[in-house]
């Protein structure tokens, strides 16, 4: 039970990573908050840990509205007695080459990955500061946090700057025991990236094959996708890990498809 009795609020954890991470979280004995901007999908997850004997809610919330953000932590505060993890991990994927970009897409984009992080990082630091119990602040970076691949303009400058981001609050939450860092998966085979490969295979006019192989997973060390698991052990260690020694830093959980 490396995290009983912590409340984690993890954003986008109706599906993919963010719904393992709660899992993983739950088992470890965390009151877990699924918020998502898809709440019947959020409620369903909740409900998932409540039936196996888990603390869950699930609250709706669009990551990019300051209002919604702001409301959602305040009720899971209100639920759950404070909030001590946060994992700010909401995040979607469009991909165009830069000169076919459009503003609103690229706006969009940063708004979910950059926004998103800075406003639950925002509330939730309040409540963590104000309880004096320290946190645990995750970001859900990726490879593209570190490297670039063509047609993910806004995708790649969004997740360097998670970076940045995760390095100010490492240094302004110290004193007050909140670390934080962030997770730089490879390729998890989610709805995220299902979505993708048709798409991808229609930019680069390849087939869908192709591109798991010879795009995705081209560099790993073994041709493998990134779990979901991989990324949740990851996850659980930088929520449990007890002092400022692991902060500021990102971590690369990508079957050695990059290499620091
Ligand atoms: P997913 O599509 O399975 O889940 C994303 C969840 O985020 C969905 O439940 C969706 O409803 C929610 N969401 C989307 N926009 C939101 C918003 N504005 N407000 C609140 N919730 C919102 O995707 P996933 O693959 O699990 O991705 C989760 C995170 O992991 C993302 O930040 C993604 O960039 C990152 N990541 C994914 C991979 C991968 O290969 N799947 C690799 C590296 C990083």
């Amino acid at each position: 039970m490396q995290l009983k009795d912590k409340v984690a609020f993890i954003t986008g954890a109706a599906s993919g990573i963010g719904k393992e991470i709660a899992i993983v979280y739950a088992k470890e004995g965390a009151k877990i908050v699924i918020a998502d901007l898809n709440k019947a999908a959020a409620d369903a997850a909740a409900a998932e840990l409540v039936a196996t004997g888990a603390q869950a809610i699930g609250v709706a919330v669009d990551v990019t509205s300051e209002e919604q953000v702001d409301a959602a932590v305040a009720e899971a505060a209100r639920a759950f007695d404070g909030i001590d993890i946060l994992v700010s991990n909401a995040g979607i994927q469009i991909v165009h080459p830069i000169d076919e970009f459009s503003f609103a897409d690229w706006k969009k984009m940063l708004a979910i990955h950059l926004d998103g992080a800075f406003l639950t990082t925002r509330a939730c630091l309040k409540h963590m500061y104000a309880q004096g119990r320290g946190g645990s602040v995750i970001y859900m970076g990726s490879v593209h946090s570190k490297e670039a691949s063509v047609l993910k303009a806004p995708y790649v400058t969004a997740k360097h700057g998670l970076i940045g981001l995760c390095k100010t609050v490492a240094k302004e939450g110290a004193k007050h025991g909140v670390r934080a860092n962030v997770i730089c998966p490879g390729f998890v085979r989610t709805p995220l990236v299902e979505k993708q490969i048709p798409e991808q295979a229609k930019t680069l006019g390849i087939t869908e094959e192709q591109v798991v192989k010879n795009v995705m997973l081209k560099e790993t060390v073994d041709g493998e996708f990134t779990t979901t698991d991989d990324v949740a052990q990851v996850a659980l260690m930088f929520a449990a890990f007890p002092t400022n020694a692991l902060t500021g830093q990102s971590l690369v959980v990508s079957h050695g498809w990059f290499m620091q």
